[in-house]
């Protein structure tokens, strides 16, 4: 017998990308152009394709310019640098995001710094992460935003609430901690070194898994009651030479226990794109000095 209640992130993600697609329209009329998004892969990492495709395919539905610069493997980081510094002054570009990572040679960080901190719809920019953590507007990494806004709607108001975050990535761990923070919980942030993560697990209201390991939050380890975001997609081997995602949660152990829970796939992962699409129109507003819609956060 199940308790707790899906979380469908993949429907939130329609409701939002639409709001986006509205907020779009308005802005062509006022500004005369659409948003655009710089979408930059270097090399051929399946993975890496497949969401560029899908962010291409999304930027154009919800009615914006999309520039999409595939480079070959081999591209020296002076030539990747040489584009973003294009991008950077091009002004029908609202938002660059370099898809990583990147091959051996380019240096990620030397990329990641070179973007535009006004263009950086990633929010990875060492300048978006520290106006984070001082609570300053800027550009926050989509898929814990996207995190934070699923518990919102689903919670409410978080305000001393105790949140777990296990990982401490630069991309969704620790701006995930910082967001919570801002939000008035009680931040744990876990990692490798955590010594007794079920214990640490167990006093959470809020966890946030953001691992890379297959089903290792187990169900036993959650507190009763507790809504679960689970961030991770790890393909796993389903038998007869096929492969199936599933996230850094025990699922079916913790709808036993859980509130709420992110399915993998459905949950989180749409809400990646739906964030960066946003978050471009934001980046397209601020520079246009128009207002930002609302109904985006
Ligand atoms: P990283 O590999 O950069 O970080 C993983 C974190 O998990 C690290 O901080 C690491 O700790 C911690 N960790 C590893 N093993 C353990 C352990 N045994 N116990 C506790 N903590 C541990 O991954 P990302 O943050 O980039 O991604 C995490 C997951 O989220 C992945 O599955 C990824 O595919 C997924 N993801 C999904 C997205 C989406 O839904 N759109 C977007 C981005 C990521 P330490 O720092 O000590 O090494």
């Amino acid at each position: 017998m199940s308790h707790a209640a899906i979380i469908d992130g993949a429907a939130f993600a329609a409701g939002l990308r639409s709001r986006v697609a509205e907020g779009v329209a308005a802005f062509r009329e006022r500004a005369g152009r659409a948003p655009g998004l710089a979408v930059v892969l270097v090399g051929e990492d399946p993975a890496s394709q497949v969401y560029v495709r899908s962010k291409g395919k999304a930027t154009v539905e919800a009615g914006m310019l999309g520039f999409e610069h595939k480079l070959p493997a081999g591209t020296s980081e002076e030539s990747l640098l040489a584009l973003v510094a294009q991008l950077n002054a091009n002004p029908t570009v609202d938002g660059i995001l370099v898809q990583l990572p990147l091959p051996r040679q380019i240096d990620e960080q030397a990329v990641i710094e070179a973007i535009d901190p006004a263009k950086d719809v990633d929010g990875f920019h060492p300048v978006n992460a520290g106006r984070l953590a001082s609570g300053l507007e800027g550009f926050v990494p989509c898929t814990p935003l996207g995190c934070l806004m699923l518990l919102k709607d689903r919670l409410g108001d978080l305000s001393g609430l105790n949140a777990v975050v296990i990982g401490r990535s630069n991309i969704v761990g620790k701006p995930m901690a910082a967001l919570l923070l801002r939000e008035s919980c009680t931040v744990t942030i876990a990692h490798s070194r955590t010594r007794d993560l079920p214990e640490v697990v167990r006093r959470a209201d809020i966890v946030v898994a953001a691992v890379g390991r297959p089903q290792m939050i187990r169900g036993e380890w959650l507190r009763p009651g507790a809504t679960v975001i689970d961030v991770g997609i790890n393909r796993v081997d389903a038998g007869e030479g096929k492969t199936r995602l599933v996230g850094d949660v025990a699922f079916e152990e913790a709808l036993e226990v859980a509130a709420a829970i992110t399915p993998v796939p459905k949950g989180v992962g749409p809400m990646t794109i739906a964030v960066l699409l946003r978050n471009t129109l934001v980046s397209a507003c601020r520079r246009e000095a128009q207002p930002v819609p609302s109904g985006l956060c």
